[in-house]
């Protein structure tokens, strides 16, 4: 009897020990799937940081872009997740470089990239004999000196009805600005184009077709609408644009396949591409005149170096209604203007790893 008892309290404090060690278990095990989760979430979160939110002010993008990245969890300062790049080599451009890495090595080494790279660097081989005068002469970079307290203005997605009284207010305070433009080809278009050119301010180019599946569908759709866009503007102003925003910026979530080879490739052509460190925000669901003034000012007052984000659209009336506070907001507290131009050291998103 107490032999039976005694074996029976063992075989109790043994089950215990099993509950405790399978509960022990169960938490490490919580743990480990906690820490997983968190770093799973910030490497898609941080894969996703860049989604321009802010960009998607053409049409049907806008839906798709607000769902990869919603408004709230837009930075407020980019700062961390921007960076200037090292001034590139000018790179002539009769001399071929190689892009991208070797393609017998890239698609066994990095599990993080695309299973089609070594079919995206075949097919950028390609890209480098194709669209012969699709090439600028490449410009030396300066970089930023310390106390300079910079603005540049950007307006993308124009030209457009209100691009007439974006230059008259420009005008007016005697600003220069930059304005990326898309593939308008009506003539009234064109001739807005040649007025900004005829105004002392910097055209370049943000795609033809804004289309954001079809421009990054791959690298030679992107320079295929891209040598379209520059045609045009070629014709319209007389001027070859040199400088290029992507459209919804350099890595967004529609090319992180092709992001890093077709910014290669552009550098290697002699093109300087922009991003931005401030953004009015002006291109979001339920921007109004104020958030495009705050977003704006309290933005740029955190850096000596502003690039600004705005939209020339024929909806943006607030963002015009606003530019004049702007300006005098940002002149008050010591910001010179100017427009951005290849010599400008670009600020541009981190592009992903080879
Ligand atoms: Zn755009």
């Amino acid at each position: 009897m107490r032999k039976v008892k005694k074996r029976e309290v063992l075989i109790v404090s043994v089950g215990k020990k099993r509950v405790i060690i399978a509960a022990s278990m169960l938490a490490v095990a919580i743990c480990i799937g906690v820490i997983i989760g968190s770093v799973a979430g910030y490497v898609t979160k941080s894969a996703f940081v860049n989604t321009p939110s802010s960009e998607a002010s053409i049409g049907e993008d806008l839906s798709q872009l607000v769902t990869s990245q919603p408004v709230s969890e837009q930075p407020v300062s980019s700062a961390a997740e921007i960076s200037e790049i090292p001034s590139s080599k000018p790179v002539s451009s009769a001399v071929s470089r190689p892009t991208s890495v070797p393609s017998s090595s890239s698609s066994s080494s990095k599990a993080s990239s695309s299973p089609n790279s070594a079919a995206i660097a075949k097919e950028m081989e390609a890209i480098q004999a194709m669209f012969p005068n699709f090439y600028v002469d490449p410009t030396e970079k300066i970089a930023h000196k310390a106390g300079d307290k910079v603005a540049y203005l950007t307006f993308d997605d124009g030209p457009s009805a209100l691009t007439p009284q974006v230059l008259k207010i420009l005008a007016d305070n005697d600003v220069k600005a930059t304005f990326f433009v898309i593939g308008r080809s009506d003539e009234q278009s064109k001739k807005w184009m040649k007025e900004i050119v005829d105004q002392g301010h910097t055209i370049g180019m943000h795609t033809y077709t804004h289309n954001y599946k079809q421009i990054y569908a791959s690298p030679t759709a992107f320079f295929t609408d891209l040598s379209k866009l520059n045609d045009l503007i070629t014709e319209a102003t007389g001027v070859k644009p040199q400088i290029v925003r992507f459209a919804g910026g350099s890595v967004n979530s529609y090319n992180k396949a092709i992001a890093r080879p077709v910014a290669d490739e552009l550098t290697r052509r002699g093109y300087t591409y922009f991003d931005w460190n401030v953004s009015a925000g002006d291109a979001e669901k339920g921007a109004t005149a104020q958030s495009i003034y705050q977003n704006t000012v309290n933005e740029t007052l955190q850096f000596e170096k502003a690039v600004i984000l705005f939209h020339d659209a024929s909806t943006k009336h607030d963002t015009v209604k606003e530019l004049p506070k702007i300006i005098e907001t940002l002149k008050k507290n010591g910001y010179r203007f100017d427009k951005l131009d290849p010599s400008v050291k670009p600020i541009i998103f981190k592009l992903p790893a080879h």
